[in-house]
Parts: structure tokens; C-alpha cells; sequence
């Protein structure tokens, strides 16, 4: 006989789809957020083409949009990659007033983007700068001049700094901060921020990747995930440039796709700075890759660095733990993978355990002169690394073992 009356099944039948409901009511459920959308045009300045500065801000006036533009006040004249001495530009009469008409009217907030934005390295490895290395009153005194040209141009107070090329150093963020800036923008892989008392908007993305991270932002992210957009002049086919992405026409479609986005939102640094945004240097560090894990495993685990997305701390810090886990199991493996290759190699071609050893000396050695040659140790050689270190210890081991006479 069957050993449930007919309204048991019925109670269980709806206590069941009741669960159900609620199981799929969680899973499904959209995320809880407004994506905020930051476009920071850097490079304006007196050789950026006006026609094109022009329509970006007009494309963004005509939709009630803001963008904060990086501005250069005394661009250097040549080529900015060239650290020979160059003569500088002041912006002449039709760029400064485009630039104080499009502030006043609330489509641009003006940032400075550098003095010169030129570089004054003679790096063999393409690393330029215009800060970084110098002393502390030097980028001081190019910042205050700097800072105080650009509040002439734009009419009124700037606050926030953007360094030419992200590059910077401790004394660059103690200048920005002795030279009265609130906010530091640069890229969310730089360097080290998490010592300053400035708030930071990094840039997580360019025009190419805008749509996906919004994507991103909306489909995996709780509260307010920031999208930090950077573009140039140059990146617009109207600059005749080589390096454009994209015709004003496409860059327009974009805008214009972006406004019609729920629960998206375009504001300029600015108006973060006055809103109620964790803007701290401590959202900075946990969304700061973790360095020594292989950008495949970052990209995998979809840290912020691959997808675009300037998460909230306590999930970017959530993210982070589960970078940092995987990748010392990852290195972990290849060190025993290592030490078992020195244990086969012993077992079945003891002749060659002096070659397998020198050879991996001679190889880390070759890694670590590189790595000094380039100021700069990869992820993947760390990776490499500890491999050759698991060949070194597991020849070691299995030598004193041996004479040991403990027997594998
Ligand atoms: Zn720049």
C-alpha cells in the first residue's frame, strides 16, 4: 500500500516548490548595483588637434554626459618619448577658452595630467616617466606650476593629479598630497598606493574593452563597481593617427549605447570625490593584482586587472584570497614537480644529476641577471623558479639520503 495519504503529497509537493522558488530566487537574483563610469581624456594640451577635442567634449555635452580631461599645461614641443631637452607649448587663446567654456558649462573636469609629459629616462627597456626618481622639491615645484596653470586655464580649483605614462614614485604621491590635490588617478596596476592619504580613481580599461566591463560590472559585481575609462586624441581615426581604435562615429555609438544602460552611471572624478564612494587607498590594495601570480591564473579567477572592474573592497578582497590561494598552490606544485623530475633523473639517469643541477643554476642565475637587466621579475620566471629550486633541493636531498644510507 502506498504510505502517503494524497494532502502529505500535496504539503510536500508545495513545501518542496516553495524551496525551489527561493533556491532560484537567490541564484538568479541580479546583482545590487550601479556601475559608475569614469572617462578620463588625458593629453590635452596646446599639440592635441583641437577638432578633435572639440567633438569628444561635444559628444558628450550633447548627451548631459562629464568627462574629466587630463590636461598637459606646458606640453613639450617635440616628441614627448624623447628625454633630449625640448621647448614647451602654452595653450593658445581657442584651446584654453574651449577648455574654461566646457567647465563652466559642467561637461569637463579639468585634471593635471604632468607639466611637459616628457620623459626623462634614456630606458633601453621603454619605461618613461616625467616624476618618478626625481627629489621630492623638484616634482613639488613642477606640480604647484603645473597645478596652478591649469586652474588659470579651467578657471577655477583642480584637484586631482594624473601622472604621465601612471608612473610614479613615494615622492610623487607626498608631492601630490603637499600640493593640495584630494585625488590621484592612475592606472589600478601601478605602483604601490597603499601608503597615501590622497583617494584614488584608477583607470581599469580603453575604449575597446568599455562595453565588456560594463558587462562585467552589472552581471558579476554588488554595489558600486567603478569602470575607469582611458582614451587620447589619437585613438580617434579623425587624428590621422596610426594608433586610432575607433572613428568619432563609433565613439559616439558607444556614448550613446552607455546612456541607455539601467542602473549605469557616467560621472567625472570630481563628482566621486564628492559623493559618498569608497575611494580609499585600502579599496586600492585589495584590488591591486597580486604580482607574483601568473596573469593566466589572475585572468581565470577574473581578478579586477582582466575584467575591467574596480570592485568594492570586500569583494575585490574576497577575489584576492582566492588569487593568493591558488597561486601558491600553483607554485607549490611546481616545486614538487621539480624535486620529482631530480628524483626520476637519480633513479634511472644517475649520470646526468651533476648536469641537471648545474643546468638549473646556470639557469636561475640567467633569470636573475634578466630580471636585473629589465628592474623587473616575472611571474612566470617566479613560477620557473621555483621549479629549478625543487630539481636543486630534491638533488640535494636525495644525495644526503643517499650517504645517509637511507634507501628510496
Ligand atoms: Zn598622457
Amino acid at each position: 500500500m502506498f504510505p502517503y495519504s494524497r494532502p502529505m503529497i500535496m504539503r510536500r509537493v508545495v513545501r518542496c516548490s516553495v524551496l525551489a522558488f527561493w533556491l532560484i530566487a537567490f541564484f538568479c537574483a541580479p546583482c545590487n548595483s550601479e556601475v559608475l563610469v569614469v572617462f578620463r581624456y588625458d593629453d590635452y594640451s596646446a599639440t592635441s588637434p583641437i577638432e578633435v577635442d572639440r567633438s569628444v567634449i561635444n559628444a558628450f555635452a550633447s548627451r548631459r554626459m562629464a568627462l574629466t580631461v587630463g590636461v598637459i599645461p606646458y606640453v613639450c614641443e617635440g616628441d614627448i618619448h624623447d628625454p633630449m631637452p625640448q621647448k614647451t607649448l602654452s595653450m593658445d587663446g581657442e584651446k584654453a577658452a574651449l577648455l574654461r567654456a566646457s567647465v563652466r558649462n559642467g561637461t569637463v573636469d579639468a585634471a593635471v595630467h604632468g607639466y611637459s609629459h616628457q620623459n626623462r629616462l634614456r630606458s633601453p627597456v621603454g619605461h618613461f616617466t616625467e616624476f618618478a626618481g626625481l627629489s621630492i622639491e623638484h616634482q613639488r615645484r613642477r606640480m604647484a606650476e603645473a597645478k596652478s596653470e591649469v586652474e588659470r586655464l579651467a578657471g577655477g580649483l583642480v584637484e586631482t593629479f594624473i601622472p604621465p605614462w601612471d608612473s610614479f614614485d613615494k615622492q610623487t604621491l607626498r608631492a601630490a598630497e603637499a600640493e593640495g590635490f584630494r585625488c590621484f588617478s592612475a592606472s589600478a596596476a601601478g605602483p604601490d598606493m597603499r601608503r597615501t592619504r590622497l583617494r584614488t580613481v584608477p583607470v581599469t580599461t580603453g575604449l575597446i574593452g568599455v562595453r565588456n566591463a560594463i558587462e562585467e560590472a552589472r552581471r558579476q559585481h554588488n554595489g558600486r563597481p567603478i569602470v575607469g575609462v582611458l582614451f587620447h586624441y589619437y585613438e580617434l581615426r579623425e587624428s590621422g593617427d596610426a594608433r586610432a581604435v575607433m572613428s568619432l562615429e563609433d565613439f559616439e555609438r558607444l556614448l550613446e549605447w552607455i546612456s541607455g544602460q539601467r542602473e549605469v552611471q557616467v560621472v567625472t572624478i570630481s563628482r566621486l570625490l564628492d559623493q559618498a564612494v569608497d575611494l580609499s587607498p585600502s579599496r586600492w590594495a585589495a584590488n591591486a593584482p597580486v604580482a607574483w601570480v601568473p596573469p593566466l591564473l589572475r585572468t581565470l579567477i577574473q581578478s579586477s586587472d582582466s575584467s575591467g572592474v574596480w570592485r568594492e573592497q570586500t569583494e575585490a578582497s574576497r577575489a584576492r584570497l582566492a588569487v593568493i590561494g591558488f597561486g601558491a598552490f600553483l607554485y607549490l606544485a611546481a616545486f614538487l614537480a621539480g624535486f620529482l623530475s631530480a628524483w626520476a633523473v637519480r633513479r634511472r639517469l644517475p649520470a646526468l644529476r651533476g648536469v641537471v643541477i648545474a643546468g638549473s643554476l646556470l639557469t636561475s642565475a640567467f633569470i636573475f641577471l634578466r630580471a636585473a637587466y629589465y628592474w623587473c621579475l616575472g611571474a612566470n620566471s617566479m613560477l620557473f623558479l621555483a621549479a629549478l629550486a625543487g630539481i636543486v633541493v630534491g638533488s640535494a636531498a636525495l644525495h644526503l639520503t643517499k650517504r645517509q644510507g637511507v634507501a628510496f
